[in-house]
């Protein structure tokens, strides 16, 4: 097997990272762009021992399940892995990729996964961009999106995953660069003014925030850049921040406020949020209403129950069970994100929350050998390495009548899962929601009983 050659090959399957999977005489290969059931011509750039990456050349009989990709770009952008895919194909692919770990990673043989809930509308349903300004090879300021792996930036002003609005917005901010020649940051020589755009938007309050982000103390001519903008449709604050160091890292510290309050309001159910460009916030709203709804119906409150949220973020979560529960604490390990918690209940005011800043395998061990107290009802949203082994035995042993586990990485969900399932808790509910179309990820929201509580119809 050798780089350069062509195949024909059909794609059988495909990785979680939404590469297409073929075969030729048994070998093999990886293809961005394809789809299951696709027979295409491919090219190959890199082989290894017992597999290989191809470029897709010529789709030579499409899948069922393949569409036009809508975005123009999405085969250069890095954004977007399933384009190529249709909305209801991408929401049974998810499907199958929680029942299928829940399966080999966790053991659980014999559940069928309800269909994943998916978007009336998969389109423009992100609440926050962040878009990089650089130059093309003809010295013209471009805004876009980076390629795959890379940092070259594909002209796109309208991202199809982004608020229409937010194209004025750019061409705007293009406009004002090139009448007050404002050149955009370069990477390479770290010369240049602007490096990113963010964007965010109130889906419930219709308020959009824009935040420059720039190499330089000062934005020049910065009342002619919130005049430019000021008089767009929703936007309410506009904000400069200032990050001259060498780094990938989007925000710098220190940041001035040009129009309006520095922060946006925004709502999830009835909750209410302000939103600063630094603030924690889920980037799909109106999903992350259906998933954390089904936390707090999981949870099954009554009233009188003591909860934990671990890796609790800007306490959305604990927010949503407060007005159901009797006490809710929340654990988080980024101080910003516990101050942001703190904010949201005051703002709500919610006064049976208290959130502590730390790691959850060390604060709620360490709570529960000082008080003895056990949890009615603990709620972990860990990050996609899974929760703690420290953590776990520790739910094990203040022993909740139930467990709700949200979870955006399935593999590590079902080994968690499987650790609690040996340890006394039964699996009862496992729902996938989706909250980031045109991409292979997927959240879950699964419910565990402790065994004594177990009813008849449970999974295991
Ligand atoms: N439910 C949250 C989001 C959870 S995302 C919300 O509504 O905002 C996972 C969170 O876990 C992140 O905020 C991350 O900072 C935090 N985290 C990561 N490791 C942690 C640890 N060991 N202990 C506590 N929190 C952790």
């Amino acid at each position: 097997m050798d780089k350069n050659q062509e195949y024909s090959i059909t794609i059988e399957d495909m990785t979680t990272d939404g590469e297409g999977i073929g075969k030729t005489d048994g070998f093999p290969l990886f293809v961005k762009d394809t789809v299951i059931g696709d027979t295409v011509r491919v090219k190959t750039v890199k082989i290894k021992k017992n597999y290989g990456y191809a470029r897709l050349t010529e789709v030579l009989s499409p899948s069922k399940d393949r569409v036009v990709p809508a975005c123009p770009v999405a085969r250069q952008c890095g954004g977007c892995s399933l384009q190529a895919m249709s909305y209801e194909a991408q929401l049974e692919f998810k499907r199958r990729k929680i029942e299928g770990n829940l399966a080999r990673i966790g053991g659980f043989q014999d559940i069928s996964i309800p269909p994943v809930i998916g978007m009336e509308h998969p389109w423009r349903y992100r609440n926050k961009a962040q878009i990089p300004f650089g130059r093309d090879r003809s010295g013209n300021t471009i805004a876009g999106f980076y390629a795959s792996r890379t940092h070259s930036i594909i002209p796109c002003t309208d991202c199809l995953l982004s608020p229409e609005i937010n194209q004025e917005i750019l061409r705007t901010v293009l406009e004002f660069m090139e009448e007050y020649h404002i050149p955009a940051y370069n990477e390479e020589d770290r010369s240049g003014i602007l490096r990113h755009l963010l964007i965010r938007s109130g889906f419930s309050s219709g308020e959009i925030m824009v935040c420059a982000v720039i190499n330089a103390e000062r934005l020049p001519h910065s009342r002619a850049f919130v005049e430019s903008l000021r008089h767009i449709s929703g936007i309410t604050t506009i904000v400069v921040n200032s990050n001259c160091e060498n780094t990938n890292v989007i925000l710098g510290e220190q940041e001035t406020v040009l129009f309006g309050p520095g922060f946006i309001r925004d709502s999830i159910g009835s909750l209410n949020f302000h939103i600063s460009s630094k603030s924690f916030f889920q980037v799909n709203p109106r999903q992350t209403e259906r998933l954390y709804s089904l936390a707090l119906e999981y949870a099954g409150l009554t009233g009188s129950e003591t909860v934990w949220d671990l890796y609790c973020g800007i306490g959305t979560i604990s927010l949503f069970l407060a007005s159901a529960a009797k006490k809710v604490y929340g654990v988080e390990i980024v101080p910003e994100a516990i101050e942001n918690a703190r904010e949201n209940a005051r703002l709500n005011h919610l006064s049976n929350t208290e959130f502590f800043v730390g790691r959850a395998e060390e604060v709620l061990p360490a709570w529960y050998r000082e008080h003895g107290e056990h949890a009615d009802v603990i709620v972990v949203d860990p990050p996609r390495k899974g929760c703690d082994r420290v953590l776990l035995d520790t739910i094990v042993e203040m022993s909740p009548s139930r467990l709700v586990y949200v979870s955006c990485d399935s593999a590590t969900l079902a080994r968690d899962l499987k650790y609690l399932c040996e340890r006394g808790f039964s699996l009862e509910r496992v729902q996938g929601v989706d909250q980031f179309g045109w991409s292979v990820h997927v959240e879950s929201c699964v419910l565990l009983e402790r065994v004594s509580n177990r009813k008849a119809d449970s999974y295991v």
